[in-house]
């Protein structure tokens, strides 16, 4: 008995022994941040992100909105170079898109000013409601767009006060460790603390699973496909998931057919549909359908596939067990056509063919400038279809008409997280629409756009019979 109590203390004395040694380590290696935020380890990134954390609340809100100032300077002074860069590294995307995008990130992402108090007060005095950082946040980064993602994450997460540990996706490795480089840069340049954005040099699913159970990350943040998404929420941390979308095109008779023609042709060919907001299938009262189609094709930029090439072009996107060819993802509609023997200009950015209601690509995320037009007889049919291939997924819905019944019927049947009447999918998030921009678009979790205030927790400062003038 006495021998195994002995053991017992024994144990338990190890392991606060081993402990303690590991917080030391963890507080030692917090202590020596690299140079360019960059890490090996899990823990000593998240180490050095908690350190750096605390350093960062001891700075004014104006010197936060200093680094931020430095942070958009940095990515618009460097943009040609991490555009070309992010192209050759994933293979993802158009050269003068993926530009737009980092403009769109390093413009329009809300700073310290999305970070709006509230005051109550009354006969008891005053309350105050703040949205005060939640710490260090583990930030799971998809690869379809490394360089906007990571200059918007960064910029709404470090204005609301937290510091991040970046696990990017393995393809954008080198991208991302660039855009890592030059954001830690901006913000060390700027007064910030460094290790204020750290990140995985060599991520992998493994080191995601490790950021989303470490007990030093205190939210979890996923843009990506249904998987990631639901990994953080399962984690039992706060969590914020950005995930996928099949957003449907609705056209219906009374819409400006030329109009929704030449929006649909822009936005579903913005960087080669990889934008989870693309336009991904038309659906198009009959009646109008042909003059749709003629409108697509005379703005110069739309193929219009045969029955033959449709065929071909089904058989290259989609593979035999039911996905879309990784090797079609992203790439450029020249590339894509050549591959079943068609030759087209360098004007071209789509190609679109007419498809039944049970075409895999109208159910599927193709993330490739391919694009299937179904025509139905009604509005009605229309409005049940398009709510049907959304699939549930809250993400992103478009629709040309100019009846604003139609317009109200299919927003609130939708339920999307962002609808765009009348304009290109990419009106939904700031590039040529009102609002502010974001590309972790949280649909399931339903915070929407993120912006700082997303990333913040709701503390509140009560003082009580003080502060009241009415
Ligand atoms: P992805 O889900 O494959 O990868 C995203 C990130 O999650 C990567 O860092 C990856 O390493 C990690 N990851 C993937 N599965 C995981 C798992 N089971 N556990 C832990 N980590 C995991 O997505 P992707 O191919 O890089 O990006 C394309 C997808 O992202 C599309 O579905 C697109 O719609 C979506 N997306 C959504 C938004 C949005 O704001 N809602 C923005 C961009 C992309």
């Amino acid at each position: 008995m006495t021998n195994q109590s002995e053991m017992i203390t024994d144990l338990v004395q190890k392991v606060v022994e081993q402990l303690a040694a590991k917080e030391k380590s963890s507080i030692s290696q917090g202590d020596h941040p690299s140079a360019d935020g960059m890490y090996d380890s899990v823990d000593v990134a998240v180490a050095c992100a908690a350190t750096a954390q605390k350093q960062l609340l001891k700075l004014s809100l104006k010197q936060r909105e200093k680094i931020i100032a430095s942070i958009r300077k940095a990515c618009l002074e460097n943009n040609e170079e991490l555009a070309a860069f992010a192209i050759e590294d994933t293979g993802y995307g158009r050269y003068e898109d993926k530009v737009r995008e980092n403009i769109l990130c390093a413009e329009k992402t809300p700073g310290t000013e999305d970070l709006l108090p509230t005051a109550m007060t009354g006969d008891s005095g005053l309350a105050l409601v703040e949205p005060a950082p939640v710490g260090v946040i583990g930030a799971l980064t998809p690869i379809t767009n490394p360089t906007g993602t990571l200059i918007n994450n960064t910029i709404s997460m470090v204005a609301a006060g937290n510091t991040v540990v970046f696990n990017p996706h393995p393809s954008a490795k080198a991208t991302s460790a660039k855009m890592v480089a030059l954001l830690h840069k901006a913000i060390v340049d700027a007064g910030g603390p460094p290790a204020t954005i750290t990140a995985i040099a060599e991520p992998t699913l493994d080191r995601a699973k490790e950021i989303i159970n470490h007990p030093g990350i205190n939210m979890l943040v996923a843009t990506g496909g249904k998987p990631v998404v639901k990994a953080v929420l399962s984690s039992g941390k706060k969590a914020i998931g950005a995930g996928a979308g099949n957003p449907p095109a609705l056209v219906d008779e009374t819409a400006n057919i030329r109009q929704a023609a030449e929006c649909i042709v822009n936005g579903a060919s913005i960087n080669n549909n990889i934008f989870c907001i693309c336009e991904k299938e038309v659906i198009v009262v009959e009646e109008v359908a042909d003059s749709l189609i003629k409108f697509m094709v005379e703005t110069g930029k739309a193929y219009l596939l045969n029955e033959a090439e449709e065929k071909k072009m089904t058989a290259l996107v989609v593979t035999p067990d039911g996905k879309a060819n990784p090797a079609c993802i992203g790439k450029n509609v020249q590339k894509i056509l050549a591959e079943i023997g068609v030759t087209v200009g360098e004007e071209y950015r789509l190609a679109i063919f007419r498809a039944p209601k049970d075409h895999p690509l109208v159910w599927k995320e193709q993330m490739m400038p391919v694009i299937p037009i179904v025509s139905v007889k009604d509005i009605d049919e229309a409005i049940d279809f398009a709510v049907e291939v959304e699939q549930g997924n809250r993400h992103t819905a478009i629709m040309h008409s100019t009846n604003v019944e139609h317009l109200s019927r299919f927003a609130r049947a939708v339920q999307t997280t962002i609808f765009v009447k009348n304009g290109p999918c990419y009106a939904g998030i700031g590039l040529g629409g009102e609002g502010h921009t974001s590309f972790t678009i949280a649909g399931p979790t339903g915070e929407g756009l993120t912006s700082a205030r997303s990333f913040t927790r709701a503390r509140r400062c009560v003082l009580v019979e003080g502060f009241r003038i009415i």
